[in-house]
This record gives C-alpha cells, structure tokens and sequence, in this order.
C-alpha cells in the first residue's frame, strides 16, 4: 500500500547571499501526517518550500528523507525520489490543454497504458478537470488551474508533497474543495504534506499539526487544535 515519507528538518539556515532568512529551523513531518507551514508574509515559508526542493542553497542544517539526507540530491531528481513541490504561482502550462498537462507531468513517471491509467486516476479525483480535458491551461478558472496544478504533482505518485498557498486567489468554497480533496487524498493515498499557507483557518481545518514561522525562526510547533485555540499565538503571529 502507499505509505507517505518521514521528513526530517533540522537546523536548516538559508539565506540569499546576505543575511539568512531561516535560521536554525528544525521540524519534522511524520508518514502520513498534514503539516501547516504558518506565518506572515516574509516569514520564511517560500523559502523553507525552496530548500525542500532544493531551489536555494541551504547554508547549514539538513533536509532528511525517510533517513536518508537530500543534501546531494539533484533538484531534478527530487521527484524520483517521492519529493513533489506545487509552486506559488501555478505549474501549470497554459498552452497545453489539461489532458496534455497531465500527460506531461507523468511522462518519465508512466509510459503507455499505464499513462492513461495515471491520468484517469487523477480525472477520479478531480471530476471537474475531467470535464475541461480538452481545455487549455490558460481557460481554466483559478481553482481549476490549482486542482491541475496539484493532479500534476499528484501524478508523479510523491510520498511528500509540499504545497505553497494553494488558497491564493481562490473564492472561500473553491479553497474548502481544494482542502477537501488535499485531505481525502493524503488520508487514501498515505501521502505526507507539508502545506504553506497565509489562510490559516483552512490550513488548520485539515491539518493534523502546524508549524508558526516568524522572521525565519520557529516559534510554535504543536497540533492543529492547540495552535487553533491559541489567542494569543494568533493575534502575535497569524493576524487573527
Ligand atoms: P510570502 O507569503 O510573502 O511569500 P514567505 O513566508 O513565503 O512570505 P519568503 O518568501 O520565504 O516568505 O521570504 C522570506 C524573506 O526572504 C523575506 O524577507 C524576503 O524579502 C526574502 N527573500 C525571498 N526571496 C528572496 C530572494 N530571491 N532574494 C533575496 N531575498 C529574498
């Protein structure tokens, strides 16, 4: 069966040629666990995603997956390993329609049948893609264009699966679905997910811990309930 990854953060600083911007971050997600990465903006969310996904250049500390440290691992070799980022921003190919976005996420993952295969699976979790299949990219409205976005990165079949605000832009139901479906997803599939949001009250409603990031340093890692019920945490950190 599927089982997610164990990620492992610990002591992770990065910077961006300057002064750093994560400092000393240690955090871990558990198989099969939902993590939200919270904070406001600038806190360091993107840029921890980044190091994940090995986009930056981590200064120290170490990114360990099911044990095994990522340090040498390519960025394009991230995806073989089960490591799948959804980029703020979109993956998506405008040009191209959904079925040919699909069907290029899983080229070096499923050849023939078992492509077909793949991309139906994803058109069983998102029905509203399965209608559009023939649309291109850049018809879709925003929440499907997130839903492609997150079948893209499904379809690789990642055992962790780090998301940057898939909330951004969507009205509130659409952000409940997209939710929604992240969760039933991770649950039957195992999948572990490290889920970077600003909107916090989604992000914990599926959520089973969250991570408080302000100016680069951890200062809350506890369980979606406590950190939900926690005034003054949320008035300091979260704005709410
Ligand atoms: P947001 O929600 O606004 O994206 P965030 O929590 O994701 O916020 P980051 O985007 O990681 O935060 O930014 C953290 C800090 O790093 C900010 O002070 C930002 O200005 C800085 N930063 C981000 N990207 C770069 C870059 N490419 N070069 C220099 N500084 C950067």
């Amino acid at each position: 069966g599927f089982r997610g990854g164990a990620l492992d953060i610990r002591d992770l600083t990065v910077g961006y040629g300057g002064e750093p911007v994560l400092h000393s971050v240690s955090f871990d997600l558990r198989p099969g666990e939902i993590v939200a990465l919270l904070g406001a903006n600038g806190a360091g969310k993107t840029t921890l995603l980044r190091a994940v996904a090995r986009l930056v250049r981590v200064a120290s500390g170490t990114i360990a997956l099911d044990g095994a440290d990522l340090g040498q691992v390519r960025t394009e070799d991230l995806a073989r390993r089960g490591v799948a980022l959804v980029p703020d921003g979109r993956s998506v190919v405008g040009e191209l329609t959904v079925d040919e976005n699909l069907r290029l996420a899983a080229l070096w993952r499923h050849r023939g049948a078992a492509r077909e295969r793949a991309v139906n699976g994803i058109y069983e979790i998102f029905g509203s893609l399965a209608r559009r299949r023939s649309s291109a990219g850049h018809q879709l409205s925003g929440g499907e264009r997130q839903m492609l976005a997150l079948g893209r990165a499904l379809i690789t079949e990642p055992t962790v699966l780090a998301l940057d605000e898939p909330s951004l832009g969507l009205a509130p139901l659409i952000v409940a679905q997209v939710m929604g479906t992240l969760r039933e997803t991770a649950a039957s599939r195992g999948l572990t997910v490290l889920l970077a949001e600003q909107n916090v009250t989604s992000a914990l409603s599926i959520a089973d811990r969250g991570v408080v990031l302000n100016l680069g340093r951890v200062v809350a890692d506890a369980s979606a309930a406590t950190l939900a019920n926690d005034t003054h945490l949320r008035h300091a950190y979260l704005g709410f």
